[in-house]
């Protein structure tokens, strides 16, 4: 703009001496489709005594106008123009028209033929006749993307713009700023499972939704990932239940792209300003915890600013830093302790189940169900895992001596499963351990495969070809525990603790365990039982077909040097 600012200047300065306007003459109309042609943005004219403006080609098919000259063009740019944007750009429009101001220069978002907004910048001059009435107005109305200010996918504002913004309207005393970060779950596995491609236009997808679901004036960006981000001006969490309610609904029921239907989610956090921070980078911070919880706790939810979510975290934080330390330091504080499993119709021990310990000299003895997520958050479950599999395998090919069957299970997350060199790994380190396939369980949980069953069944049928068995954890604790037996034919089912737990009171528990007994003794897959604690549940139990014991009845998790003295070495 500035540069055609300077060139109107110095056309008029040379032209302002009657010679030189006696000299030059030029056609009008030419001119102005030689200067269209020259520039990709949208140059405009309007007669202000008439109310024609004209507006080039390219922008009046982009927008759908009838034609290229409209005589009062405002109640057709109301159509188009956001509804967020619709009072600045009217007010901005009305001061040039009026007389009032002289040149104009706002940003706004307009509605494409296609259905998108897209951000524009129209800057313009208006020019008044000898009397001093306004007579022409015109100017260029050009995209806002050059100026590094938009997304490219979604063509939303970007995230330095959400900062910017958010931190204005801090500055200008405003109260009760909501901050909204809206993140589709699982997004990860659209990229993962399908392509690019119908990731940006999930993408582009959401970004409309989220627009046209807006109460009034409620600001959308894109900020990373998969992450937006709303400004809600009067913010309650009435209001913004209200907002996620819409997205969300429109959100599950619009989601065909290309002929595929994608099943996804959409969780939120929101924070307010000044009500749970004093500052944006505070709020960002916090509004993202929020958002975190929302995933961890199911997904698909709206979750508010607590102190207990910033509690948590520095918890969070506190154990993921000690952790660091202790995988650095060479897996200091890491332990392994092993759980006898008993068979049913022995009594003797048939293997064990090696499981994790981490005590840290300042936290102390860390539980594994609080430590294992964090673990598995960060990634760090990969190299932590790898160390548990060669120690305990190693564990395991000494123990052989005693009983070559004995089998040592191994507990597996799916971020395992899903890094590209687990098999490999394994491979390596039985063939560095030169320890028979048989002797191996892999312990996966339900989990591990309802969001990718047809990754998980090719996983299944390599572990299966190599003579590693696989068991599946926590059985009937999951959503779909029969649909993912009938998909994924484990060889072990370990029916969890919580069937057992009230056994002796419950009917409903009794009948599930010989329900699912009989059915996996019917196709052959062994049945492990956890959380025998008492000589009454294990007479109950003993007798309807279960292959395997685990609990403290038996024996509680114990070092190796344990095992070996109570169950290995015959006195
Ligand atoms: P899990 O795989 O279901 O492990 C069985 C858990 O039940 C163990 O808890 C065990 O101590 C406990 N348990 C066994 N018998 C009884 C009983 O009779 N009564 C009661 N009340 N509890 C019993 P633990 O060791 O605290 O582990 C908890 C969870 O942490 C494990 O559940 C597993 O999900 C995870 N975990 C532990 N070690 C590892 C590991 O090496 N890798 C991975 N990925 N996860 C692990
Ligand atoms: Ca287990
Ligand atoms: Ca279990």
């Amino acid at each position: 703009m500035d540069n055609i600012k300077k060139i109107n200047e110095s056309i008029t300065e040379n032209l302002s001496s009657a010679e030189n306007k006696k000299s030059f003459s030029y056609n009008e109309k030419e001119s102005y489709k030689a200067l269209i042609k020259s520039t990709a943005n949208f140059i405009f004219i309007g007669n202000l005594k008439t109310g024609k403006f004209r507006y080039p080609l390219v922008m009046v098919n982009l927008f759908g106008f009838p034609s290229e000259v409209i005589q009062n063009p405002l109640p057709l740019w109301e159509k188009i123009v956001h509804k967020a944007d619709w009072e600045k750009f009217y007010e901005s429009n009305m001061e040039i028209v009026s007389g009032e101001k002289d040149s104009h220069n706002i940003e706004f978002r307009v509605k494409t033929v296609e259905g998108d907004y897209i951000w524009m910048k129209c800057c313009g001059n208006m020019v008044r006749d000898k009397e001093g009435n306004p007579s022409t107005f015109a100017g260029v109305i050009s995209h806002l993307e050059e100026k590094n200010k938009i997304d490219n996918v979604t063509r939303l504002l970007n995230i330095t713009e959400f900062s910017k913004n958010f931190q204005k309207k801090i500055d200008s005393g405003l109260k009760n700023i909501g901050m909204v970060i809206l993140g589709i779950d699982n997004f990860k596995q659209v990229n993962d499972f399908h392509d690019r491609e119908t990731g940006d236009k999930v993408l582009q997808a959401i970004a409309r939704i989220i627009q046209s679901n807006l109460l009034c004036n409620e600001e959308v960006y894109r900020l990373d990932g998969d992450n937006f981000g709303l400004i809600v001006k009067d913010a309650d969490e009435e209001k913004i239940v209200e907002i996620y309610e819409k997205i969300k609904t429109e959100f599950v029921t619009s989601q065909i792209i290309e002929k595929r239907k994608l099943l996804l989610t959409i969780s939120g956090g929101c924070s307010i300003y000044p009500k749970d921070g004093n500052s944006y980078l505070e709020l960002y911070k916090y509004t993202n915890y929020t958002l975190e919880s929302s995933k961890k706790d199911g997904k698909n939810k709206m979750t508010f600013f607590t102190k207990e979510i910033i509690e948590n975290k520095s918890r969070h934080l506190e154990v993921l830093y000690f952790l660091k330390r202790s995988i650095a330091n060479d897996f200091y504080g890491f332990d392994i302790v092993y759980q006898p499993q008993i068979s049913s119709k022995t009594e003797k021990i048939k293997g064990v189940e090696a499981l994790l310990r981490w005590k840290d000299e300042k936290l102390g003895m860390i539980s594994p169900m609080e430590f294992v997520p964090v673990l598995e958050d960060t990634g760090l479950i990969v190299p932590v895992g790898r160390w548990i599999l060669r120690n305990s395998l190693k564990q395991c090919k000494e123990w052989l001596k005693y009983n070559p069957d004995f089998t040592m299970s191994v507990n597996i997350s799916f971020i395992q499963l899903l890094d590209k060199d687990f098999l490999n790994d394994l491979k390596e380190i039985i063939k560095e351990l030169d320890i028979p396939t048989r002797n191996i369980i892999l312990e996966l949980t339900e989990s591990c495969s309802i969001n990718s069953m047809g990754f998980m069944k090719n996983l299944y049928d390599e572990l299966k070809d190599s003579g590693i068995r696989v068991a599946l954890d926590d059985f009937g604790t999951g959503y779909s525990s029969l649909g993912v037996l009938k998909e994924i034919a484990a060889d072990i089912v370990k029916i969890d603790r919580i069937f057992v737990r009230d056994i002796l009171k419950s009917k409903f528990d009794m009948n599930f365990i010989k329900f699912i007994t009989a059915i996996c003794n019917d196709v052959d897959i062994e049945v492990c039982l956890e959380g025998v604690e008492t000589k009454e549940e294990y007479n109950l139990v003993k007798d309807i077909g279960i292959d395997y014991i685990q609990g403290y009845y038996f024996g509680k998790p114990q070092s190796a040097e344990e095992i070996e003295n109570n169950f290995l070495i015959e006195k």
